[in-house]
């Protein structure tokens, strides 16, 4: 029996979306409102478990892979973001093995990393005890009563099934003013090719979806941010502050 195909609302703005094409054998689609896009249908939550709770990436609860080149590039990062880390309560989202977490503390940070890789949090609490380390998801983070002057998320979202949980935790756990810094492939760069499908990054079940700036912008704003710089890139990447609104 032939049906008409089901309406697929876009999991950023709730929009129509449309196939864009398969890749590995998962269907993509492209949001027409907002440009956003993503795998349909998303992993359950469990398969997302099963993928990051263990040994991601060969890490383990005591070996963390190339984690002296990782360590330098983390602190040549964290002096970048010295002004908003120094003397701050900071949250790393997506820490793994805490290496960015404890580059903050060594700034100055009141450091604290969150991951739902029981390996990687094992990893960081034994590697850096003077930092705070969570292994919960974003609704158990969410419930907790903390805020967070700075959070940060590098190469965390496109990993995600929806952006909402996430950005309801960020909510959650911040305050006016909080600033957030967020970078994660950046569907709208000139540099991605022109048939979008064979861009490297649209890999899933690894990268799940797919944000530009407007549309990442308009998340955020959804949950009162604003837009505070805009770091160009010349590789396809978002690299993006954003700071919470007062009241
Ligand atoms: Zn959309």
């Amino acid at each position: 029996m032939a049906s008409e195909p089901a309406t697929v609302r876009c999991p950023l703005c709730g929009g129509d979306s449309a196939p864009a094409g398969t890749k590995r054998g998962y269907e993509v689609r492209a949001c027409g409102d907002c440009g956003f896009w993503f795998v349909h249908p998303f992993p359950s939550a469990q398969a997302l478990n099963e993928r990051y709770s263990d040994n991601y990436r060969g890490s383990t609860a005591t070996f963390y892979p190339k984690l002296r080149s990782r360590r330098r590039r983390a602190f040549v990062k964290s002096i970048r973001f010295w002004r908003h880390v120094a003397g701050r309560r900071v949250l790393d989202i997506g820490c793994g093995g805490g290496i960015m977490v404890d580059a903050f503390r060594r700034v100055g940070a009141d450091a604290h990393g969150m991951d739902i890789s029981a390996n990687s949090i094992a990893f960081a609490r034994n590697r850096f005890p003077r930092a705070t380390f969570y292994c919960e998801d974003f609704g158990a983070m969410a419930r907790r009563d903390l805020v967070f002057d700075f959070m940060f998320t590098a190469e965390v979202m496109e990993h995600l099934a929806g952006p909402h949980d996430c950005l309801r935790m960020i909510d959650a756990l911040s305050r006016p003013g909080t600033v957030i810094y967020v970078s994660t492939p950046d569907i709208g760069h000139p540099a991605v090719p022109e048939t979008t499908l064979d861009w490297s990054e649209i890999c899933p079940p690894e990268h799940l979806q797919w944000f530009n700036r407007a549309n990442m912008t308009r998340l955020f704003d959804g949950y009162g941010f604003d837009l505070l710089k805009a770091f160009a890139k010349r590789k396809a990447a978002l690299s993006l502050l954003f700071k919470k609104r007062q009241g």
